[in-house]
């Protein structure tokens, strides 16, 4: 350009050449070698930042990073090369992002994924398929519906017929692929809302004709579902996205042990089922895995009383599902199998990349009560997966699923399972063991609570009336809360906190730590290097004068 320097940096420009050639293969041995060397960088490249912070420091605060993300305006011409931007990312980015992989990340539902995930994302992404239509998928659909029959064996376990009749039909399906666990809950619960509000008579039925008409046609003036009340959030989304209003979402008390309580559902149900103004039970949900403490509604049994009452019986195994592949611990969720429609997450305990859901469901005509069709794709009796499923286009990640189950077979995705609930359960004794701490919901599956209570406070908490109860639980709610945060902040581990109401204090919500244990890499020995941190932490907040 005009006044500058041939020492400056050539300005980039946007011109048909430089495009046309990010979109040719590319021939000669250096082109190649290059794009070569950023995959290199991306698979190596990332990993030193991961050892320096686990959570979500301050260290850098929030505020100063969003300082620097302000500008709205997008540049005219390019601003930077892959190689540069590639750089960024990994030296101005990922330093900041929140480092999911560490062994010390036990708070939350996200962690390390095994490297191959990483490898299978890039051909998804290089094949570009969409699996809206086999026009822009072919084998890829059928490969899906391979691995959602492999799924749904796990866990309906019918005979090699039924799924000789229904893994390839195009009629039937099995489930779908989904983006999420929410959007898996949603597509259950809508199949249930229109097979349960369906044509008859002089109604064309609930996806036609909208709700208003549908509960005239059934004389009914509201639906509602039926979940306890450790249910997941998406179930309010999906109340208030079909319209029945989030209200209706009635949360049902648990147990001691967080499992919804089996003598106030039937109660409920008969509650809303007889009187003048009648009430329709779209479906009751059992937890496999809720996402607080990992507990397991009883299944069975919730599968018996929708069977008395003909109710749509939907498991959101969203995390617990791969707890199937388990021999040994797979009995824990027993009577899943009767759910007429089950979730699953991938990006969870299959260990996929995010995002990743998948709902399945026992009987492979359910799904024709959201069959949509278009002129130009989607045709009925095609295999166009778009015909029944809530999203349009979509990524093949079924690809990924199906690879990981051939490189991990159900024994690898067990060695992960058992490990986690077998440390869970060693870590529970650990915490039982220390005096300063307290148990508060022991693991079914991997997921535990606890909390910090000093040894003073819990002998003062035994000895003493609801009144000082409710301060002394409020000091300790405060106490959790500066452990986890300080510890959080320190940046070595993390441990998320929720707040609970727990029998043995009614009336009161109890702060607790949480810790999901699905990193293969978290031992004892790290889980008790969290403990003695957050002793530490403590010593230290009562030097401060807490
Ligand atoms: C995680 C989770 C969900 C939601 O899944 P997303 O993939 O986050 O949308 C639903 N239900 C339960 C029990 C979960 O643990």
């Amino acid at each position: 350009m005009a006044g500058k320097s041939p020492t400056e940096k050539k300005e980039l420009v946007a011109d048909w050449p430089a495009l046309t050639r990010t979109f040719i293969q590319p021939e000669s041995d250096a082109a190649k070698s290059t794009l070569i060397k950023y995959m290199e960088q991306i698979l190596f490249g990332l990993q030193d930042f991961l050892k320096t912070h686990v959570g979500f420091t301050e260290a850098i605060s929030l505020k100063h990073l969003a300082d620097r993300f302000t500008n709205s305006l997008i540049s005219q011409n390019p601003d930077k090369k892959l190689a540069d931007v590639i750089t960024d990312l990994i030296e101005d980015i990922a330093p900041h992002a929140v480092n999911v992989a560490s062994p010390y990340f036990v708070g939350h539902m996200t962690s390390a994924i095994p490297f191959f995930m990483v490898h299978l994302k890039t051909i998804v992404a290089a094949l570009n398929q969409n699996l809206v239509k086999i026009e822009t998928s072919k084998v890829v659909s059928v490969v899906e519906k391979q691995v959602l029959a492999k799924i749904h064996r796990l866990i309906y376990q019918q005979s090699d017929a039924f799924y000789k009749e229904h893994i390839q039909s195009t009629y039937t399906t099995l489930g779908c692929f989904t983006e999420n666990g929410t959007l898996s809950n949603l597509t259950a619960l809508w199949v249930a809302r229109n097979a349960l509000l369906s044509p008859k008579t002089g109604f064309e039925g609930v996806e036609k004709e909208g709700l208003k008409a549908a509960y005239d046609a059934y004389g009914i003036h509201r639906c509602v579902l039926l979940v306890s009340k450790r249910g997941h959030y998406s179930l309010n989304k999906a109340g208030g996205l079909l319209g029945l209003g989030n209200r209706n979402i009635i949360a049902v008390d648990v147990d001691a042990n967080n499992r919804i309580d089996l003598v106030k559902l039937e109660e409920t149900i008969r509650t809303l089922l007889k009187g003048p103004r009648k009430a329709a039970v779209l479906a009751v949900i059992g937890i496999a895995g809720t996402t607080e403490t990992g507990s397991v509604d009883p299944l069975r049994e919730m599968a018996g009383i929708c069977g008395e009452h003909n109710i749509h019986f939907h498991v959101d195994a969203a995390w617990g599902g791969p707890t199937l592949m388990s021999e040994k611990y797979r009995h824990l969720l027993s009577g899943i199998e009767h759910a007429d429609s089950v979730t699953i997450d991938g990006h969870k305990q299959f260990y996929m990349p995010m995002s990743s859901g998948m709902v399945y469901f026992k009987d492979p005509a359910i799904m024709d009560n959201i069959i949509y069709h278009a002129n130009y794709v989607n045709r009925p009796g095609s295999v166009d997966l778009g015909i029944k499923s809530p999203s349009g286009s979509r990524e093949a990640n079924s690809l990924i699923l199906d690879s990981a189950l051939k490189i991990m077979g159900s024994r690898g995705y067990a060695l992960l399972i058992d490990h986690g609930i077998e440390t869970a359960r060693k870590f529970a004794d650990e915490i039982e063991n220390r005096k300063d701490f307290q148990l508060i919901t022991s693991p079914e599956l991997n997921i535990l609570t606890y909390r910090f209570c000093p040894f003073d406070l819990q002998e003062k908490l035994a000895g003493s009336d609801d009144r000082q109860r409710v301060r002394i639980n409020e000091t300790l709610n405060d106490i959790n809360r500066q452990i986890q945060r300080r510890q959080r902040e320190a940046g070595k581990s993390f441990v998320s906190r929720t707040t609970l109401d727990i029998k043995d204090f009614p009336g009161q919500h109890i702060v607790v730590l949480r810790t999901v244990i699905m990193n293969p890499m978290t031992t004892i020995d790290i889980l008790c290097e969290i403990l003695n941190e957050q002793e530490e932490i403590y010593k230290t907040m009562i030097r401060d004068g807490f």
